[in-house]
């Protein structure tokens, strides 16, 4: 069976790389009828807060990323990876060094004056440690192959091949006995069955370094077959240069809450972003989770499209359920909103709107209260002229027993005509009238979402 996971550091919001790394591990297991896992990495308790822990479970949550079990906490974990450490201490494929920490800095220093590779030289790796003091504080460190090479077959970047002696023996367990995340995540991957790693790219590295734990453990004690890899590439800006806050590198809920994105728009342009399936753009949930694999994964940093992503949005609130769309748009607006109202008037409303923002500012005129506050643009069109038109054509509509937009429209076109006047003429200031403003949905929608005695009201508050 698939098991992924997402790991999260719970130290920031959920950014869109994040995210995208999270929608990965999701679908992948949801294509292969696999498990999806969720593991907090809140090991570093001085940067990790719960409010990145809510925001990272709500920013999920709200993408439609649901976990097969319960979040994992890592820091939970601490006695278990210790546990291992010590397996690892005990069968001769870990060490403790005693190296102090000014020791350890004379060695780098010398290593960057002869300009050699800053990284551990070993020196506690076969010395004996009756050799250090009674009480000297030491570290764990991983016996790792110093000769030889390790090959990847990574599922995105292909065989990636590199010198063991390139990978020094790194810290498995601090001096307060801590683990470092090198161990913690190797530890928490076997015991939550994880048989696909799918992440950053920037990742790739600490493959090499975490693999030889799984072959040490899996001689210890067997059952720690190595994962599948795949490291996905990481998003870029329009410009090319690493994602930044500038470019967009904003947390989930501000794609939410700033930018009016919808939960499925976001996840069809993450699931574009550096994944791909011919030349289609539009991809539902459904058809993603039978569509994904990791073939599709491009091998090159994607750049980050704001158009994209907000014709992408467009195109889901044109597709949206109505009545959802209001719950989510009633609280953008000020006012007594009639959500019943506000569902009905999204069919016309969707029309032009690219974000949830538009939709709210398209549908404010039917909540105003009167008499309407109007722009300045439309005030000019409520000038002597406008004012007499609105006259005419309020006692037309007074005459009107059928108010619907197919009957207003015959009945205003009939009318204009009769006047020899374009339509426009008329429909000018009543939309001025009707909705304090110069742009807003046709004319007959209005009056028929406003309904008869307000839009008739509206008028003749500027006729009076
Ligand atoms: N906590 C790590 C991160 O946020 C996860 C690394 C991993 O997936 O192994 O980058």
């Amino acid at each position: 069976q698939v098991v992924t996971r997402f790991a999260p550091s719970p130290t920031g919001f959920l950014h869109i790389g994040g995210a995208r790394t999270a929608l990965f591990n999701w679908l992948f297991a949801r294509h292969h009828g696999g498990k999806a896992l969720l593991r907090i990495e809140d090991t570093d308790q001085k940067r990790s807060t719960q409010e990145a822990i809510d925001a990272i479970v709500e920013g999920l949550d709200w993408l439609g990323l649901d976990w097969d079990e319960p979040s994992v906490f890592q820091s939970q974990n601490a006695a278990r990876h210790a546990e291992v450490a010590q397996l690892l201490l005990d069968h001769g494929h870990a060490y403790k060094c005693y190296a102090s920490t000014e020791e350890l800095e004379e060695m780098r220093a010398a290593q960057r004056a002869a300009k050699q590779p800053m990284r551990y030289d070993g020196r506690w790796r076969d010395r004996d440690p009756t050799d250090a003091a009674e009480g000297t504080p030491f570290v764990v460190r991983l016996k790792t192959p110093s000769t030889g090479e390790t090959t990847i077959a990574d599922e995105v970047q292909g065989e990636v091949t590199v010198a063991n002696e390139e990978i020094d023996d790194y810290v498995l367990l601090r001096a307060d006995g801590t683990p470092t995340y090198m161990l913690a995540a190797v530890v928490d991957d076997h015991d939550m069955g994880c048989t696909h790693i799918i992440r950053g790219d920037d990742h790739l590295n600490n493959a090499f370094r975490q693999l030889p734990i799984y072959h040490a453990m899996d001689r210890i004690e067997g059952g720690w077959p190595q994962p599948v890899y795949a490291h996905i590439p990481l998003i870029h800006g329009s410009d090319g240069a690493k994602l930044s806050k500038r470019h967009g590198a904003l947390g989930v809920e501000a794609y939410r809450d700033e930018m009016g994105i919808l939960p499925e728009a976001l996840f069809n342009y993450l699931l574009r972003l550096g994944w791909g399936h011919g030349d289609r753009e539009e991809i539902t949930r459904v058809e993603a989770t039978s569509l994904f694999t990791l073939d599709g994964v491009g091998k090159s940093p994607s750049r980050f499209d704001l158009k994209k992503l907000q014709n992408l949005n467009a195109h889901y609130i044109r597709e949206a359920d109505p009545t959802r769309l209001a719950g989510i748009v009633a609280p953008l607006i000020d006012g007594d909103v009639d959500e019943q109202l506000l569902a009905r008037a999204m069919p016309v409303l969707t029309v032009r709107a690219k974000d949830t923002g538009e939709l709210a500012e398209g549908a404010a005129f039917l909540f105003a209260k009167r008499p309407l506050a109007v722009t300045e643009k439309a005030a000019k069109l409520l000038d002597d002229t406008g004012r007499e038109r609105l006259a005419q054509v309020s006692e037309r509509l007074k005459g009107e027993k059928d108010w619907t937009a197919d009957a207003l429209e015959a009945s205003l076109k009939a009318y204009a005509e009769q006047l020899e006047l374009g339509l426009g003429k008329l429909a000018q200031p009543m939309r001025a009238a009707l909705t304090g403003t110069t742009t807003s949905p046709g004319i007959f929608d209005v009056l028929v979402l406003l309904g008869r005695e307000e839009a008739l009201a509206r008028i003749d508050d500027q006729v009076d």
